[in-house]
């Protein structure tokens, strides 16, 4: 097969999706709530209203106007692509192929494997003590090398926010031989985010998405800020007339009428701390403090109490195959009401499961196994 090698030997992106659609979905950091129905109706209006037939803007340019206005940022430096993955992929095809992508782990999959899958030397270093920012150990890997860094802030899967004088050391140490992305799909629901920083670097990108806070995960949309001169060349990456007509009409309408977000932000903010409280006080489980709108969480066995929690009609999402998170399961903020039926569930997970621990050590005289 003329397959390259580095195709056919990468593994697929994980993620089996959930065949009951009653269960209580927690495993894809999805905004719980549609939009508003009357911003839905505008949307389906203006849909309706665009010339099928005609290709898009070549470059979408109505709606970088309107990120730009959101953001007061000049429009040449918006790229808005069909989801912010599209855009990691157009930032790895021009500054990681016949070069270094460089990220650490764990985090999100997708830089490490678009790197593999476009044949780019792949540099993963491990996060520090309480997955920490390892700036240090970042700045050796840079030494000597070029290409682009990878960094999602707040983090995923791990939910905290880095440490933002380790990421000043990297974007001085960046000079003109790293693109530093930094990539803020949950800058929302953390407690600051990295424009103002990003502005003063001419090879910083930070990127967005709608996907969370904006709700709009089905839609495929997502952008990133950057020097107009960084964009020009970012844009040589994305196909022509890959946003389409629909997507556009539908994120030009809730840029003009935002206001929705703000409320369902607040709600996940405070649902994620109520998780985060709940599980602190159940035994068996260590939570994670998260900045984002899910929590991570570690439990003696995770596989177990994932396909507890199915059982119980709520999906969450396994981690333990990632480096650095055995035992670890992460469930986004729900509805208040979805929540309160995963934190039940949990409990009643663990109790089951830590009975059986003792009925096995009772039985085997094995001592019940707890994990650290
Ligand atoms: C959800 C998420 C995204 C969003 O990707 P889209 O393609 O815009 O849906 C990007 N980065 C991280 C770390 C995410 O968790």
């Amino acid at each position: 097969m003329s397959i390259r090698a580095s195709v056919r030997e990468l593994a697929r992106y994980h993620f089996t999706p959930h065949a009951d659609d009653q269960a209580i979905k927690l495993d894809q950091n999805e905004g719980p709530l549609d939009l508003p129905a009357e911003l839905r109706e505008q949307a389906i209006r203006r849909i309706a209203a665009a010339d099928w037939n005609r290709y898009p803007e070549l470059q979408p340019l109505s709606i970088e106007h309107a990120v730009a206005a959101k953001h007061a940022w000049p429009t040449d430096g918006v790229v808005v692509t069909n989801g912010s993955n599209v855009l990691l992929q157009a930032l790895t095809i021009v500054a990681g192929i016949g070069q270094t992508v460089l990220t650490v782990k764990p985090t999100f999959s997708v830089y490490a494997l678009q790197a593999r899958l476009l044949g780019a030397e792949l540099v993963e270093v491990p996060l520090a003590e309480g997955f920490a920012l390892p700036t240090d150990a970042l700045l050796e890997a840079m030494a000597g090398r070029r290409g682009v860094l990878f960094l999602a802030d707040p983090a995923a899967p791990t939910g905290n926010q880095l440490a933002r004088d380790g990421l000043l050391r990297l974007l001085e140490a960046a000079g003109d031989d790293w693109l530093v992305v930094l990539d803020e799909a949950y800058a929302d629901f953390g407690r600051h985010d990295h424009a103002e920083l990003v502005k003063r670097y001419p090879t910083a990108v930070s990127v967005r998405t709608f996907s969370k806070a904006y709700a709009l995960a089905g839609v495929r949309l997502g952008y990133g800020l950057m020097a107009p001169a960084l964009a020009g060349e970012v844009r040589k990456a994305v196909l022509p007339f890959s946003l389409s007509a629909l997507q556009c009409a539908v994120g030009l309408t809730v840029l003009e009428e935002p206001s929705y977000v703000e409320a369902r932000v607040a709600l996940a903010r405070s649902e994620r701390d109520r998780l985060f409280q709940g599980m602190t006080s159940m035994d068996g489980v260590t939570a994670f403090p998260s900045s984002a709108n899910f929590v991570l969480f570690r439990v003696a066995d995770a596989a177990a109490v994932h396909a507890g929690l199915l059982d119980r009609g709520v999906v969450v999402r396994r981690q333990d195959h990632l480096p650095g998170l055995a035992g670890c399961l992460r469930v986004s903020a729900g509805l208040p009401a979805e929540n309160d039926a995963f934190l039940l569930a949990l409990g009643a997970v663990l109790e089951r499961t830590s009975k059986a621990a003792a009925k096995v050590a009772a039985t085997t005289g094995r001592p019940e196994v707890s994990h650290g």
